[in-house]
């Protein structure tokens, strides 16, 4: 393709440069995009910045229908995006097609709240005043988006900031521009105006985010990635009180009770830690399980993580793909390593994997201790440690042990826990009894230091809206 969307053209760098698009599956190059340098990052705020308040303008009830037809094209091309995915991401093509039809989803979902945006009329303070409350788009939107979802990471910013009226610059990762293209090429197709969606590729990530962060006319930046990144936006917005929101890191403890259905426990874990390779934010990178049981757990998960199958995200059968990079399976090594070194042992997989080292073969780790950095950092891998626990109160203390607060997952059949559980987890998402809670109709996003901001819901449009309060005097 070699191009990026500036100010609604198709466009290459000025400089000419280009990077490769690897398949981490083979190491093959599958394609070449813009490296783009600040002056086009520039011209594509400024498209922005045009096109956003004709756009605010356009009837909701029109937007929505701009939207919705966004929405059916990447459905009717679902296929298509999704094979588009594996090769830049390497996940499996069924997964693929999941996430994409889950970002899909945020666009349908933002389509019918477009409509919605409802101001209020507050009761006066005074009988000769009239207290109104309007929303208003915040203006444009600076969206940097991970490798782990490149479709539906994009589609969750996408989808309510083009609903509101809000326009976008959005910076995909380096590693996976492919999806966010081609959702340009069909929202081109669907006859969104020219400059509302941009979309710049580059190597240069830093001077991407600088860049958005120094210009007024960004009003907002919302951001994907690591809690480190996340932290450098905020101090370079601090300027300009730029407003956030963050999408951060995880460290999600996956609770077993005693009086947890076993068996469920054990799929939920096995979706919770291995979907996507375990490359996601709210994967289950603690799993705590109550002594009583741990045995009887351990025995049943490793034989059902023996059973994962692992391979190219092309091949029929493959649950499991690569990883993402070289620094990918470095990270995972090192968390395996130190935990060996403190006394942890291999149940299922752990040696490196003969057919290619970026495939990392499913393991899964006992005698897992809170000193281990495993506990402490998010693996963003396919290692599964289990901690071992006496007492509710003491697993609450163990799971709230982390400076992070996205996900947290537990099983029990036991009413009263389920509550007090759920109330103590310092999480700002909680799965119970079931390690799968991503939806666009549920609010998703952290506390701690795993974010700011919603996505999804009824509430994720406020992250790209203003607050007006009119005040009328009728006297
Ligand atoms: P990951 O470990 O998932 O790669 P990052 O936070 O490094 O997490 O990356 C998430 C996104 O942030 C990517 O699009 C990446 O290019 C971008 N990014 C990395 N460093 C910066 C930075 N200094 N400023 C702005 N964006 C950045």
């Amino acid at each position: 393709m070699e191009k990026a969307l500036v100010a609604g053209q198709w466009t290459r760098a000025r400089s000419g440069a280009t990077f490769d698009v690897i398949d981490p599956a083979t190491g093959q190059k599958i394609a070449a995009v813009p490296d783009l340098g600040a002056d086009e990052v520039n011209l594509a705020i400024a498209a922005a910045y045009r096109a956003q308040k004709p756009w605010a303008k356009v009837t909701a009830k029109d937007r929505a229908s701009s939207l919705r037809t966004f929405y059916d094209l990447i459905v009717a091309n679902a296929d298509d995006l999704a094979i588009i995915l594996t090769a830049e991401m390497g996940k499996p093509l069924q997964e693929a097609k999941t996430e994409v039809l889950y970002g899909a989803a945020y666009v349908e979902w933002f389509a019918e709240q477009a409509k919605r945006i409802d101001g209020d009329v507050i009761p006066s303070y005074q009988l000769d005043k009239r207290i109104f409350v309007v929303k208003r788009p915040v203006g444009v939107v600076g969206a940097i988006t991970p490798w782990n979802f490149p479709s539906a990471m994009l589609a969750r910013k996408l989808a309510p900031a083009l609903a509101v009226g809000c326009s976008l610059v959005a910076k995909p990762a380096a590693q996976t521009p492919l999806s966010a293209l081609a959702l340009g090429v069909l929202a081109e197709r669907a006859g969104l105006p020219p400059g509302v969606f941009n979309i710049v590729t580059s190597t240069d990530a830093a001077m991407v985010g600088s860049t958005l962060c120094a210009s007024e006319l960004v009003k907002k930046i919302s951001f994907t990635g690591s809690t480190n990144v996340g932290r450098i936006l905020m101090r370079q917005g601090a300027d300009q009180i730029k407003k956030l929101s963050l999408e951060l890191g995880g460290n999600a403890p996956f609770i077993v009770f005693d009086d947890a259905d076993l068996e469920a426990a054990v799929e939920g874990a096995v979706a919770a830690k291995f979907r996507n390779a375990g490359q996601t934010c709210v994967s289950a990178n603690r799993i705590y399980v109550q002594s009583g049981i741990y045995d009887t757990f351990a025995e049943k998960f490793s034989r059902r993580v023996s059973r994962l199958r692992v391979g190219n995200g092309f091949a029929e059968g493959s649950e499991l793909g690569p990883l993402i990079d070289a620094n990918a399976v470095k990270k995972v090594n090192a968390h395996l390593e130190n935990a060996l070194s403190l006394g942890a042992r291999v149940t299922v997989g752990g040696e490196p994997n003969r057919a290619s080292e970026q495939f990392f073969l499913p393991t899964v780790l006992v005698n897992v201790t809170s000193e281990m950095t495993i506990a402490r950092e998010e693996t963003f891998g396919p290692l599964a440690p289990l901690f071992s626990f006496d007492t509710e109160e003491e697993v609450i203390a163990m799971a709230n042990d982390t400076e992070f607060g996205l996900a947290g997952y537990f099983y029990s059949r036991d009413l009263g826990r389920i509550f007090r559980v759920a109330e103590e987890l310092e999480t700002g998402m909680v799965g119970i009894n079931t390690g799968q809670i991503s939806s666009e109709m549920a609010p998703f996003g952290g506390i701690k230091q795993s974010g700011l901001g919603r996505e999804g819901s009824k509430y994720g449009a406020d992250d790209y809206l203003d607050i007006k309060y009119v005040c009328l005097s009728v006297g």
